[in-house]
């Protein structure tokens, strides 16, 4: 009999205890705001070089390991000639900067193809950063990596894609004013899949970039063309043929506030570099209830693979400025490429929200006075730097802020961090008790009367 009550008994704590795990988990999950993680950030920086590398997480074991092992081989490589160079001097670095883009295909609602563009810059110290591309072309449904023979349908149509490629890469050249020996461009465009390593699949057609520095080191471009849709579906295999969905001509509407009612507070601008991400979502939501307006200074690189975050930033009233396309230092870049890590920035930016940034956040901080004249731009670098990167600490961005506010101030935080977003939102809590507004450049500018000109580095407004 006793034995069965304490069965009983113990049946009865088992079913409560179970009872809890089942209800109580996904309250703790929910609470603590999981997230799968799509994506990893290494920043590496010593007295003699950085490493700034973006790298996604797609949650395939086979490329997974793809990726990872790229990223391990780029870092050793880089790591093993730094180590035999002498320092390069005070002002700078040896760097590696790897930077991606991510397309998906989707079948219903299933992902079947990813497409994965690695830029590798390095800068070893000469006059120019060294780059190098690479691509996964990764079938997720028969888990294997494809090349452009791939989706082609024979070798015939390999022999046509070099023609068209000839002629689109020549329309190009002309079309840009490029000074480009004809026999560089054969050579780009044979029909050899080496050359067509990079490609990936648009609403009007396929993109193809062709490295010329591959075929010689005198040129450093690389070549981007687009074979419309039309003319490509030929080529393709019927399940890799584009759908030529027109996209709709939305235009967005940036939400305007008025900003009257913070003429007598104190402001603060915080300005968020090196995203979107994941993150700046979660920060999106969250801004909402501090009646705070931010800065981001967005790169180009990483617009398209979070298009959707950046168009409700702007949306939601939020200013977007450019951070560059790569992030290089553009004091060790020549005319072509600096102009080219600005331009195509607004452009891919402008291609979103329909705007062309107006503000413009050099890497590093890093500008000089042509630069500025070639930009055209409005400079704007900061008063508070949290240096978020390295505490790594929520807790102590938040006080590094707090401590050092002032009307006027500009902050720097990183957007593709967690603890940064939690740093900022906890900064923020505290300083709208002490009277503080939260507002974009462009609304601090006007509230303190200031015109913006294009040879000023705006650290702060006061
Ligand atoms: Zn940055």
């Amino acid at each position: 009999m006793t034995t069965k009550r304490k069965l009983n008994k113990t049946g009865k704590i088992t079913l409560a205890i179970v009872i809890i795990i089942v209800i109580g988990l996904p309250v703790v999950f929910f609470l603590t705001r999981k997230y799968t993680k799509n994506e990893m950030h290494i920043l590496k920086m010593t007295e003699n070089y950085q490493i700034k590398i973006d790298y996604p997480v797609i949650h395939q074991k086979d490329l997974d390991k793809q990726i990872k092992e790229y990223i391990k081989v780029e870092e050793e490589k880089f790591l093993n000639t730094v180590d035999l160079k002498i320092p390069v001097g005070e002002s700078q670095k040896y760097e590696l900067i790897i930077g991606y883009q991510l397309t998906k295909q989707q079948d219903l609602n299933k992902i079947t193809h990813y497409h994965i563009h690695f830029e590798t810059y390095s800068y070893m110290g000469d006059n120019q950063y060294i780059r190098n591309d690479k691509m996964f072309h990764y079938d997720n449904k028969n888990k294997k990596n494809l090349s452009i023979s791939d989706y082609l349908n024979g070798n015939d149509a390999l022999e046509e894609l070099s023609i068209l490629s000839y002629y689109y890469m020549m329309q190009y050249i002309e079309s840009n004013k490029l000074v480009l020996d004809e026999t560089i461009i054969k050579q780009a465009t044979t029909i050899n899949i080496e050359n067509y390593e990079i490609f990936s699949f648009k609403n009007d057609g396929l993109e193809i970039s062709f490295p010329l520095y591959k075929i010689s080191s005198e040129h450093d471009e690389v070549i981007k063309i687009v074979i419309p849709a039309k003319e490509i579906n030929g080529l393709l295999k019927n399940q890799y043929k584009i759908k030529e969905n027109k996209r709709k001509e939305e235009t967005i509407v940036s939400e305007k506030r008025d900003i009257s009612k913070y003429k007598n507070k104190k402001l603060i601008a915080f300005t968020f570099d090196d995203g979107p991400s994941i993150h700046t979502t979660y920060l999106l939501d969250k801004l909402k209830e501090h009646d705070a307006k931010v800065t981001f200074f967005v790169l180009g690189n990483r617009v398209e693979t979070n298009q959707m975050v950046l168009k409700r930033a702007y949306q939601e009233g939020h200013e977007i400025g450019s951070h560059t396309y790569n992030h290089r230092n553009l004091l060790l870049l020549n005319d072509y490429a600096r102009i080219q890590e600005i331009k195509e920035t607004n452009q891919v930016i402008e291609n979103i929200i329909g705007v062309k940034p107006t503000l413009l956040r050099p890497p590093y901080g890093n500008i000089n006075e042509e630069t500025k004249k070639i930009s055209n731009m409005h400079i704007i670098e900061w008063g508070i730097d949290t240096l978020d990167w390295k505490t790594k600490d929520k807790e102590l961005i938040a006080k590094e802020i707090v401590d050092n506010a002032y009307d006027g101030a500009i902050i720097l935080l990183h957007d593709i961090y967690e603890f940064s977003v939690e740093g900022a939102l906890l900064a923020m809590e505290k300083l709208k008790q002490e009277g503080y507004a939260f507002v974009t450049i462009s609304e601090m500018a006007k509230l303190k009367n200031v015109t913006l000109d294009y040879t000023t580095l705006y650290r702060h407004f006061n």
